[in-house]
């Protein structure tokens, strides 16, 4: 073998071993859309999330789990990379009766007592259901603690919340899933307290281009967005790795300044520093 051709292969080696280590230390993510729910503990322990997280490049998540002991179990073996939300289901069936259910407000009293969460949610509701007795005990709580709502609602059912009850800060999952990017600029530019997490929302970035719209929202209001990957089920957990990898790669489409505050900066600031 040729000492030239030895050359060659061994700086093509470095550059690429350099480009792998700059894109893994691309972008650290905040994951603001995590579940590790009750079917999620037979396939992963706590450490293998952790593993998977780490693989990732998610250096800290917002996690809320069905029922919140999945948060705990997490958050027991590192508090400092889990910002524990509670989420109002004990189990799945929560999920249409919770705003009527005084035992659910009873569960989330008695679980905030903990002091660790800083929020309340990941909750769905329909715009009729916005003004019922357990959200509204829950946006007297979540003011009194100064806890955000993360909410699964449509963009009628956001605005809704957010006149209610105007001193709640409001994370907006999925940024309504199927709100059109118009739709959400316009209410950042509404509503100081609304903030929005961009999970299962292939629609930023369609074939891996940012889409010219959201481009234009992220640079008008680029303190209000985050980035997640929403493990609503079990599988979901495969796709964590994969899933980041295309999130990076619309975010590197952005300003770097504005790329760092969507990743995570936007989150450091709201729900504090390890
Ligand atoms: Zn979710």
């Amino acid at each position: 073998m040729s000492s030239g051709w030895q050359v060659r292969v061994c700086s093509m080696l470095l550059s690429w071993l350099v480009l792998t280590m700059a894109q893994a230390q691309d972008f650290p993510i905040f994951d603001a859309h995590i579940h590790y729910s009750r079917p999620d503990w037979q396939a992963f322990t706590p450490e293998q999330i952790l593993a998977i997280l780490d693989r990732a490049g998610v250096q800290r998540a917002l996690v809320s789990s069905t029922p919140d002991d999945g948060t705990l179990q997490l958050y027991a073996v590192a508090p400092q990379r889990i910002v524990p939300f509670l989420r109002p289901y004990r189990t799945p069936e929560d999920m249409g009766s919770w705003p009527n259910d005084p035992a659910v407000q009873a569960y989330v009293e008695e679980r905030l007592q903990r002091g660790i969460y800083k929020g309340i949610g990941e909750f769905h509701l329909s715009a009729t259901q916005a003004d019922a007795p357990t959200v509204r005990r829950f946006a007297a709580l979540a003011v009194q603690r100064q806890l955000f709502f993360h909410a699964h609602v449509d963009d009628g059912t956001v605005e809704k919340l957010l006149r209610l009850y105007p001193q709640v800060r409001i994370l907006w999952a999925h940024a309504g899933m199927s709100a059109p990017a118009a739709t959400v600029g316009r209410l950042l530019e509404q509503h100081a307290h609304l903030w929005v997490e961009l999970s299962l929302r292939s629609d930023v970035a369609p074939d891996g281009r940012l889409d010219p719209t959201w481009r234009t929202v992220f640079l008008k209001h680029p303190d209000r967005f985050m980035v997640g990957t929403d493990t609503w089920t079990t599988s979901r957990w495969h796709d964590l790795i994969p899933g980041l990898q295309r999130v990076r790669s619309w975010l590197h489409q952005l300003p770097r300044d504005v790329a760092e505050l969507i990743s995570y900066r936007n989150a450091e600031r709201l729900f504090g520093k390890p």
